[in-house]
């Protein structure tokens, strides 16, 4: 009886919760089978440009995963579930060594891979990128970690000795998403970082929100005070193209350039010189 009423306080929250529970338990275990097998996920590209120049200096590197039934499903969506069940250390290794294979062959550029904060977290993940780094052969410097702001804030103790010892190595630190996390502009002078990635809310608001625009100017502005290079992400406009140049931020990337794209695209776009297209005046 007390069972049974239990269930019928469980389907008032409707038929919904068991559905979200039961696709979420298919998700898991697709997530399993898909890191076992090869072929679902995919690694995509997203170009990085000098502002003032407009070289393509970098890519940054997104997952997908093509699920046999499900389609094209977005990181934001499976990344948090991988991180739940225990499965994003398999998939942060794959991405990491495609990256790494991928940017070995390139002549010039670097390579820029998202890290979540559980593998910032494993004591043993600094000797990983290293031993990835020896079997590709790529050179340490041509790659780039990124770390959320907000991982990095509470950052711990392994963190920051996963955070310097890759350091040591030449690898660079991004921090991704800046401005979103309520930091750090005292913590940065730390200097455990060489890099500032401005999240793409500032920039959305850039040519509509002055406030937005003071927000961006001083996160450069600091940035370079402090010796670190900026990147601008989610620029989708020409005008916040040049508002950005204007100021000096270093990098840009964004729908206005180009999509995250195959790595056969990349190839194609080094092989073209790897230049944007040139802003219109
Ligand atoms: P992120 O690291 O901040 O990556 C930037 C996201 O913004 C990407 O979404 C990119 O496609 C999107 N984006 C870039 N330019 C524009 C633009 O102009 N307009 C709009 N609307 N979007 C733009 P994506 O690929 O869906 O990735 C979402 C997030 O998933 C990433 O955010 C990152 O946090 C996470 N992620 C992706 N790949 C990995 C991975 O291999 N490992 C981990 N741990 N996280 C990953
Ligand atoms: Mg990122
Ligand atoms: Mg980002
Ligand atoms: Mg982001």
């Amino acid at each position: 009886n007390a069972k049974a009423s239990g269930r019928g306080r469980f389907t008032t929250f409707g038929v919904h919760m068991d559905v979200i529970i039961r696709e979420r338990a298919e998700i898991e275990r697709d997530l399993h089978a898909a890191l076992t097998k090869t072929g679902q996920f995919h690694v995509l590209y997203q170009p990085k440009y000098r502002a003032r120049t407009g070289d393509l200096i970098s890519v940054e590197a997104l997952v997908r995963w093509y699920h046999p039934t499900r389609g094209c499903l977005s990181p934001t969506f499976f990344i948090p579930i991988a991180e739940e069940a225990g499965l994003i250390k398999a998939l942060g290794r794959y991405v990491l060594e495609e990256a790494c294979k991928a940017a070995a062959k390139w002549q010039i550029g670097s390579v820029a891979v998202n890290v979540s904060p559980i593998q910032w977290r494993n004591p043993g993940f600094a000797s990983e990128v290293e031993a990835t780094l020896e079997a590709t052969g790529l050179d340490p410097h041509r790659l780039e970690l990124e770390i959320t702001e907000t991982a990095w804030m509470d950052g711990t103790s392994t963190c920051i000795a996963n955070i310097r010892a890759l350091r040591d190595l030449g690898v660079a630190i991004a921090l991704d998403d800046f401005g979103t996390g309520f930091s750090t502009f005292g913590r940065l002078h730390d200097t455990e970082v060489d890099h500032i990635k401005i999240d793409k809310s500032f920039i959305d608001g850039l040519g509509k929100s002055r406030g937005d625009e003071a927000i961006v100017q001083a996160i450069v502005d600091m940035a370079h005070a402090k010796g670190l290079k900026t990147t601008a992400e989610g620029v989708q406009t020409q005008e916040q193209s040049a508002f950005l140049t204007e100021i000096g931020c270093d990098e840009l990337q964004g729908f206005l350039f180009s999509e995250p794209v195959s790595v056969r695209d990349i190839d194609k776009l080094l092989a073209d010189g790897g230049q944007r297209a040139r802003p219109q005046s």
